[in-house]
């Protein structure tokens, strides 16, 4: 028996590659260090969808959610859409069906790597909202009309409170890893009545946290700062649609997408993916930066560690940070961070840069 069953599920163009490359350095990890994982492949993509109309459906779902985490590359093709126009994908549909209501995205600044604004020190997690706000409507009817059409912006106190408690939560342990332990709700409640609500209900969840500082900005003057000092934020805390594009402005800051994991999580369940997207533009081409998805899979052996009180696979999760961080510091860096290596070049470096097992961890 495995200490985790994982579902796997590659999706579109470079998802593929990623997720070879994160799963080849999860097996080294299981040689080295003696945790053990059970893969189950699961193909849906836009790719599938095109050529057979498949989707994913509610059973699938559920068999999948069986598992002890899903781990996901990129899934979606510009030119594959509904009959409504939207393009297809099953991340919307694993987060309500699964109620993931958080994506933590953090972002840090590694050695190694440049970054196009003057900062020394950039570390950050924002953690978006994902099954409310701006998305809420996507299962709305809506007749079709060349003329007009809207989206609704829904907060439910519910969910807010989940989602700052969780916030307020992420910043206490990152406290103790030595950052300033300090939330940022970034919100429109100047111009949009949910999200009065949403600054409403932050403000009660700060009040029980008072440990952890808190500060809220509006989203427009929120984002210049993200710019201009990024040093000031810890936590950052928004909704779906801001996070969106908060959290890729964030990751712009510290190289791109490459670099940035996430983490689509509710109290019970965890789809660890990259922020990125399946990059049509340079699938096939063997260059796709894998980091992000490696990071990924080192934030689901994290969440798996503290889901079910596993230091080893917490230990196992540091080892991989550890190891990019040190691929990044000595190199070869990836086309998409200005070097030249492709993906089976940085997939190397990260496996001799793993550490080696501490004499408490069992080899296999
Ligand atoms: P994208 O993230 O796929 O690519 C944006 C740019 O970043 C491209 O130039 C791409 O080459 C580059 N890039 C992204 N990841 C990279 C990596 N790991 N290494 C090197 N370069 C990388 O965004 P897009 O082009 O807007 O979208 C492409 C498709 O992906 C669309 O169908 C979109 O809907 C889908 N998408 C899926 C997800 C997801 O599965 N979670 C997220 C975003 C976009």
């Amino acid at each position: 028996m495995n200490d985790y069953e994982i579902a796997v599920i590659p999706g579109d163009g470079i998802g593929v590659e990623v997720i070879d490359a994160a799963l080849e350095v999860l097996h080294e990890c299981e040689r080295r260090y003696g945790l053990t994982l059970g893969t189950t492949f699961y193909d849906f993509s836009a790719d599938l969808y095109q050529r057979t109309g498949r989707k994913i459906t509610t059973a699938d779902l559920d068999e999948i959610g069986k598992l002890d985490a899903v781990l996901f590359g990129a899934m979606g093709l510009p030119d594959v859409r509904s009959p409504e126009g939207l393009e297809f994908g099953a991340q919307i549909d694993m987060r309500h069906h699964y109620g993931l209501f958080a994506s933590l995205r953090p972002v840090r600044r590694f050695d190694g790597v440049e970054v196009p604004v003057k900062a020394e020190h950039i570390d950050m997690l924002v953690i978006r909202e994902t099954t409310e706000g701006m998305f809420a409507g996507l299962a709305d009817q809506h007749e079709p009309s060349d003329e007009v059409a809207s989206d609704r912006m829904t907060i439910t106190r519910a969910n807010c409170e989940r989602l700052f408690d969780v916030a307020f939560t992420q910043a206490r342990a990152r406290k103790q890893r030595g950052t300033p332990g300090h939330v940022t709700l970034l919100h429109k409640s100047n111009a949009l009545r949910s999200n009065v609500l949403m600054e409403r209900v932050f403000d009660e969840v700060a009040a029980r946290h008072p440990d952890i500082g808190s500060a809220k900005y509006y989203i427009d003057a929120g984002s210049m700062y993200l710019v201009t000092d990024p040093a000031r934020y810890d936590v950052v805390v928004t909704e779906n649609i801001f996070g969106d594009i908060v959290s890729e402005v964030a990751a712009g800051l510290v190289g791109g997408l490459g670099t940035a994991p996430s983490a689509d999580v509710s109290l019970e369940r965890g789809v660890f993916q990259p922020s990125h997207g399946s990059a049509p533009d340079i699938a096939g081409q063997g260059v796709a930066n894998p980091l992000a998805m490696i990071l990924s899979a080192a934030m689901m052996l994290e969440w798996l560690g503290e889901r079910y009180g596993d230091p080893r696979a917490a230990r196992v999760a540091s080892h991989i940070q550890a190891a990019v961080e040190a691929a990044l510091a000595e190199g070869p860096l990836p086309r998409d961070l200005g070097g030249t290596a492709g993906t089976r070049e940085v997939v190397d470096a990260v496996l001799t840069a793993l550490p080696a097992a501490e004499s408490t961890e069992v080899l296999a």
